[in-house]
């Protein structure tokens, strides 16, 4: 069991200006349980000279209070690869920390709860993509990159929810097996010709609850509502919506167009991130919350980083596998 300090005035001093970026979603006597935990994460991490990944959907206190690297999966993975930290430490899920280890194979990934999984990674196997190849023999496969690294090893390039147009595009193929999202399959389905062969089994559980009416009703609540879905969401949430893209370009939307008030049709916690960086912007909350991210606590967080476990290790043949269909999506230009 880990021993934090109280909340002293030298955690304040040390903490004050973090909670300026939280104050509007976590409330002062939260902040001050959550406060000693920051304090040790943040000093433990430069003495052991480890980073922090936080993805969009973490917490506040962790997307903005002890992590170094910000943004989506495979941005998290790219930016790691890059530091010359000894040791990466993901808040996010597990296929998330094997994509980190495949860039980064040198250096130690740790992730605080390796029982945090993801509807999507989980629905499929490199087993069913080698009985996809002999169903569908000649048929190249994509897959998202919410998936294990198994999966990706076996697949001939992977896609992000940003860049699958673009890959999609560059495939010499009228037919393309495009796993194991199959919402995100029926969204890109519309903006190409090519017919994209769905895994019938792949489905976000935080995305798939959201529902034409519930967004109705939002924009009925609130006038001059702007709805911006992610197209993990089924066909006719980005129908209702008025624009549709990753989490990536979900914040560059509110960056640029800063709308007076918005609805992510998201995991909900991102709306809480944005909120501190917005100001200006209201931020209606529709409060789908991923379970397997809300696992990743600031709790467990300074656990992991006192004993440097648990660790993600990936077979060698498997990152190397996974390596190659990530790095042909990174040469599609
Ligand atoms: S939000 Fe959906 S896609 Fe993301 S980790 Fe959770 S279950 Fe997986």
């Amino acid at each position: 069991m880990s021993i934090v300090p109280e909340y002293t005035q030298e955690v304040k001093d040390a903490t004050d200006h973090l909670y300026k970026l939280v104050k509007d979603v976590i409330p002062p006597m939260e902040w001050e349980v959550k406060a000693p935990y920051i304090y040790r994460i943040n000093k433990l991490k430069k003495e052991k000279n480890v980073v922090i990944l936080a993805h969009n959907y973490m917490t506040p206190d962790i997307f903005h209070c002890i992590s170094d690297i910000r943004g989506d999966s495979l941005g998290l993975a790219r930016e790691a690869a890059k530091t010359t930290a000894d040791t990466i430490l993901v808040c996010g899920v597990y296929f998330m920390a094997e994509t980190t280890k495949v860039l980064s194979p040198e250096k130690r990934v740790l992730i605080s709860d390796p029982s945090a999984g993801c509807s999507l990674a989980d629905s499929i196997t490199g087993n069913d993509i080698r009985m996809l190849r002999k169903e569908y023999p000649g048929v190249p496969i994509v897959t998202y990159v919410n998936t294990t690294a198994e999966t990706k090893a076996e697949v001939d390039i992977c896609c992000t929810s940003g860049n699958a147009k673009k890959i999609i595009d560059s495939i010499d193929s009228d037919r393309i097996l495009f796993v194991p999202d199959r919402f995100l399959c029926r969204n890109m389905q519309t903006q190409t010709d090519k017919e994209l062969i769905e895994w019938s089994k792949g489905s976000c559980e935080v995305h798939e609850l959201f529902t034409v009416d519930s967004i109705n009703e939002f924009r009925a609540a609130h006038q001059d509502l702007v709805v911006i879905a992610h197209p993990e969401c089924p066909r006719e949430i980005v129908e209702a919506s008025d624009f549709s893209g990753s989490t990536a370009d979900m914040i560059k939307f509110v960056e640029e167009r800063r709308p007076k008030k918005v609805l992510m049709v998201t995991e909900c916690s991102m709306s809480d991130n944005l909120t501190g960086l917005y100001p200006d912007v209201e931020f209606v909350r529709p409060c789908n919350l991923c379970p397997h991210m809300k696992k990743i606590t600031v709790e467990n967080v300074l656990e992991t980083l006192e004993t440097m476990s648990p660790e993600v290790f990936v077979d060698s043949e498997v990152i190397k596998g996974a390596q190659k269909s990530v790095e042909r999506m990174l040469e599609v230009k």
